[in-house]
């Protein structure tokens, strides 16, 4: 179940209420001066963030996006099933979490009521070895949210909580940028995980399952990051971990819309026209270079994902000298293992109590598992008039050699949790497996790309790029899209566009003295 309202935002203390991280500058101008112009390469959320901000403000934005569809990792293609049935097929399911403020207040351009948007029952974490556990409708506040979890959760017992090292675990509730990175970057999440002290299972069913949903092993993610996404995610979160996902495709309810509303406030948008190189202009200007010729820009924001900028300034000498701190960020990022989503659609249904999504727990390859005939209204039709089930299989940090493979491996770990799949056919299948997540490894912070400052004329978005206050994911790509655009409004002497953010610190933040383990 989700978190009761009354136990959530509405009832957090004014320390847990959320932060005005940007504000609003009555004194300047909403619009820009006549003439403003950007070019946005990239077209997944940081990008249509940037863009929808700048287009409304009054500058001609030219958006380019490789793929034929705009969404990136969110993107969304339509696809015709054997049967003949018209689908839509995504990237694969998202949790809209209630803490995206800025990414939601972006997709309230296209829905202010944000009525595509449902509750998703429940974040259950399912294992072979132990009893499902919910991780959500924790109370808002430190401790209480923190004892909640002690007194609920089957998975932590009072062995836990007399054998955890209670220092290393009052830094989960002591999150504080500067010196959680000092203390805790360079280390291995597996090592900090190990050093509570933890049971084997409180470790696999709380920490273990949210770990791999940064797109890495425990062993290759920084400490600093788990302890930081732990507070943004489950303490520092007014909302409580509730999250809602759209009812319908992401093409219908997101980027089909967002593709007019551009078009209505005088953007330009060019799918399947990559950016090959970028290259400095008279007049610090930059030229952009694609196979339709040249664009010529003033403000350029590159929002593609970490791979790409590096294969960007890789292939632009001219503008790796004249931009070198940026081009030295750029070759350093960090791309994560690969990630492969399988979307099946089934010849009968799963049982009855299976949730809409789980997160799993110690499976070689299977991270999580969405009944999609039970989220969205096409998978449901389809289910509805075949009598089958749609359902989708993520792995975060795949070992499976092909994508073959990871299915083939994802289905028979699905099949141990869940029996009634296991001689269900597979009438069809969507795959894929590639690798464009950005990963957080011990010791990479401040080696990431800032939203502004790290070359003229040059702003970078995405959800690898190091913002000023806590983000996550979506909401990073979103937030860093609107920093970039704030940069250029800043830039042309127009007013900010404002964002607010979670707590930024921990209850104990400032209280807690000990040193970690070495
Ligand atoms: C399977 C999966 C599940 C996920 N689940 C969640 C979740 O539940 N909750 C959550 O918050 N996040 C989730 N994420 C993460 C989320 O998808 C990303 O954080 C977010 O979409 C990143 O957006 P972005 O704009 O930074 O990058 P992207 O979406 O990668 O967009 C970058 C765009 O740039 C384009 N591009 C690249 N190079 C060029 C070029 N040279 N010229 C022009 N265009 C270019 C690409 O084609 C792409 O469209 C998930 C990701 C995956 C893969």
């Amino acid at each position: 179940m989700l978190g009761s309202p009354s136990l959530t935002s509405r009832a957090a203390p004014l320390r847990m209420r959320p932060r005005v991280v940007v504000a609003a500058d009555p004194r300047l101008p909403r619009a820009v001066p006549d003439g403003t112009e950007a070019v946005v390469v990239g077209g997944g959320i940081a990008g249509v963030s940037a863009a929808v901000v700048l287009a409304e403000r009054g500058v001609a934005v030219t958006l380019l996006e490789a793929a034929p569809t705009l969404g990136g990792r969110l993107g969304a293609w339509p696809h015709t099933l054997p049967d003949g049935t018209d689908q839509v097929v995504e990237h694969g399911f998202h949790a809209f979490f209630r803490h995206y403020y800025t990414w939601r207040d972006v997709l309230r351009r296209i829905d202010p009521e944000l009525g595509f948007l449902r509750p998703v029952g429940g974040y259950p974490v399912l294992s072979r070895t132990w009893a499902p556990e919910d991780l959500t409708g924790l109370p808002a506040a430190p401790p209480l949210n923190l004892l909640a979890l002690f007194a609920r959760s089957p998975s932590l017992g009072l062995r836990d909580l007399l054998g955890s090292d209670t220092g290393l675990a009052s830094e989960l509730l002591a999150y504080d940028r500067e010196r959680t990175t000092a203390l805790f970057d360079d280390m291995p999440a597996a090592e900090f995980l190990a050093g509570l002290g933890m049971s084997d299972r409180a470790q696999a069913m709380l920490f273990e399952a949210f770990a791999r949903s940064f797109f890495a092993q425990p062993g290759a993610l920084s400490a600093g990051e788990l302890v930081a996404m732990f507070h943004y995610y489950f303490l520092g979160n007014p909302e409580g971990i509730g999250f809602d996902a759209p009812d319908t495709d992401y093409l219908t309810c997101i980027w089909a819309p967002f593709a007019a509303y551009l078009d209505k406030h005088g953007a330009t948008v060019h799918t399947a026209r990559p950016a090959r190189a970028i290259v400095p202009a008279e007049g610090h200007r930059w030229r952009v270079e694609t196979d339709d010729g040249p664009l010529t820009t003033r403000h350029l924001v590159l929002a593609t994902e970490p791979g790409s900028l590096r294969d960007l300034f890789a292939a632009s000498p001219d503008a790796a000298a004249a931009a070198p701190r940026l081009a030295a960020k750029a070759a350093q990022v960090a791309v994560a293992p690969p990630f492969a989503v399988t979307r099946m659609w089934l010849d009968r249904d799963v049982a009855p109590e299976r949730p809409t999504f789980s997160a799993i727990s110690r499976e070689p390859t299977l991270d999580s598992v969405t009944v999609y005939s039970r989220l969205e209204r096409p998978s449901a039709q389809w289910a509805e008039h075949t009598g089958g089930a749609v359902v989708e299989l993520h792995s975060y940090a795949c070992t499976a050699p092909d994508v073959d493979t990871a299915t083939a491996r994802m289905r028979a770990e699905l099949a141990a949790l869940w029996p009634e799949t296991a001689d269900a056919q597979v009438v069809h299948l969507q795959q894929r497996m590639e690798a464009t997540a950005p990963t957080f490894p011990p010791g990479g912070a401040g080696s990431r790309p800032l939203p502004s400052g790290e070359a003229r004329g040059i702003r970078v978005a995405g959800d690898y790029v190091e913002t000023p206050f806590l983000t996550g994911l979506m909401e990073r790509a979103s937030a860093s899209g609107v920093l970039a655009a704030n940069d250029v409004l800043g830039e042309v002497g127009s007013g900010p566009e404002p964002i607010r953010a979670v707590p930024q610190r921990g209850l104990l933040a400032g209280l807690v003295r000990t040193r970690p383990p070495r």
